[in-house]
């Protein structure tokens, strides 16, 4: 039996619903042999999760999500929201310490914003929304989604995001976050193996905009590989059938690792743990690349 690797989830260090321990535990119970934790915009789930699968036999590999953005200057096109998987980074990193900081601080203000702008329309306080963010924690539209399926609005966060949370509407407010270069080099810096979560989720999401044609597409990602790109996140649930194909074409030209992951939320989302999983191979050169840090087991 291969070994069941899931490398991208989420705790309520960010905006997922289950603590660090209670996720090793949901891991263990999925027969998950190695769990990939990776927050937004922060390492803090780290420690808890490390005195959770010890002695377990399960190994955690400490990572992070680090939101990023894309412009085109002078496209007219509005800035894309990408994010970045980091593997294995160095936790004292002074560079990555100091962009999660920043982002999480702007997410604040920003999560502030957009409940100013809901209130005109929805009974929703800035203090409902807090009081539900753990101290500490990467603030999120998740929150938000929490406190409107609590007061009836929503049945669930997919359908809140499909309304007034989604990000082309009227009460969406984006936050700061690094240049996608900028965050593939602060990662590679501090150790982390860099990978494209979800690349490829259609219409003009992701790093490369994918109505290019092919010669385009991958000129794109060959330069995203030269900045340091190591891989992308191809089997998830959220790129398009097509979109695994085009990637899975990109991945073989440019030597990219390939990896899957469920990107579990807890009841937050509908993913399941190991519903996508990477491979032995790929997972040993993430492995072999990483400098910043070691698994937690
Ligand atoms: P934000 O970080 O505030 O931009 O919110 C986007 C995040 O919400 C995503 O990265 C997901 O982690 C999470 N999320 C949870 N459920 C959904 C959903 N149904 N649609 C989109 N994002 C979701
Ligand atoms: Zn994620």
């Amino acid at each position: 039996m291969p070994l069941q690797i899931d490398l991208h989830t989420h705790t309520t260090c960010s905006d997922g619903a289950d603590s660090p321990t209670e996720l090793v535990g949901e891991a263990l119970a999925a027969g998950i042999d190695v769990l990939g934790l990776s927050d937004h915009d922060t390492l803090a789930g780290w420690a808890e999760a490390a005195e959770a699968v010890a002695g377990t036999g399960m190994a955690v590999i400490p990572a992070i999500e680090l939101s990023c953005q894309v412009l085109e200057p002078g496209s007219g096109v509005p800035p894309r929201s990408v994010h970045l998987l980091g593997y294995l980074p160095d936790p004292q990193h002074a560079g990555l310490k100091e962009q999660t900081a920043k982002i999480r601080s702007h997410r604040d203000h920003r999560l502030q914003l957009m409940v100013e702008k809901l209130r005109v329309d929805f009974d929703i306080t800035w203090e409902e929304v807090s009081a539900h963010i753990p101290q500490g924690a990467t603030a999120g539209r998740p929150h938000i989604a929490h406190i409107l399926i609590e007061k009836g609005y929503f049945p669930d966060t997919s359908a809140a995001f499909a309304g007034p949370l989604r990000a082309d509407g009227p009460y969406h407010v984006p936050h700061y976050a690094p240049r996608l270069a900028e965050g593939i080099r602060i990662l590679s810096e501090a150790g982390a193996v860099p990978i494209l979560a979800h690349p490829y989720t259609g219409g003009r999401s992701g790093a490369i905009d994918h109505q290019l044609d092919a010669a385009e597409i991958l000129g794109g990602y060959r330069a995203l590989a030269e900045q340091g790109l190591a891989g992308l996140e191809i089997h998830h649930r959220e790129n398009t059938q097509e979109g695994k194909e085009v990637l899975g074409l990109v991945a073989k030209e440019l030597n990219f690792i390939v990896t899957g992951s469920s990107d579990f939320h807890g009841s937050k989302k509908p993913n399941v743990l190991g519903e996508n999983t990477t491979t032995e191979e790929e997972f040993h050169r993430i492995l072999a690349a990483a400098t910043g840090s070691e698994p937690l087991r």
